[in-house]
């Protein structure tokens, strides 16, 4: 491997623990989905992202693949009251959608650092 590549696979395991895609040990976030200017440990810059609509986008996305099963599933098998089963879904996609989508985020900057898209290639 070059100098000038970077491992893509440890970036996004970094970025879904939401931490620095270099180092690893600085948090990424700045509170729930703000990504820092730069990194507080090795002061890697992350302004430099455009995660723009794309965590929202593959957060739907997998929200919706899974809860439709479960709901046919669970309609099929319990006949529940229809109130019963979208209040439950309701909260089931608000639940997930909470948990992918800074995981899902610092996974698309995590990327676009290891693929130095948008200026992370770019030397100081
Ligand atoms: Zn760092």
């Amino acid at each position: 491997m070059s100098e000038s590549e970077r491992p893509l696979r440890p970036a996004i395991l970094r970025g879904w623990r939401r931490q620095c895609p270099k180092c690893g040990a600085g948090p990424m976030l700045q509170g729930y989905l703000k990504v820092r200017d730069n990194c507080p440990v090795c002061h890697e810059e992350l302004h430099h992202h455009r995660a723009d609509d794309g965590p929202a986008y593959f957060t739907i996305l997998i929200v919706g693949h899974l809860l439709a099963p479960v709901m046919l599933t669970a309609f099929t098998i319990y006949r529940p009251d229809p109130l019963v089963l979208g209040t439950c879904l309701a909260v089931g996609a608000v639940a997930v959608s909470l948990y992918l989508l800074p995981r899902l985020k610092g996974a698309l900057v995590a990327l676009q650092w290891a693929k130095r898209m948008h200026g992370f290639g770019e030397r100081a």
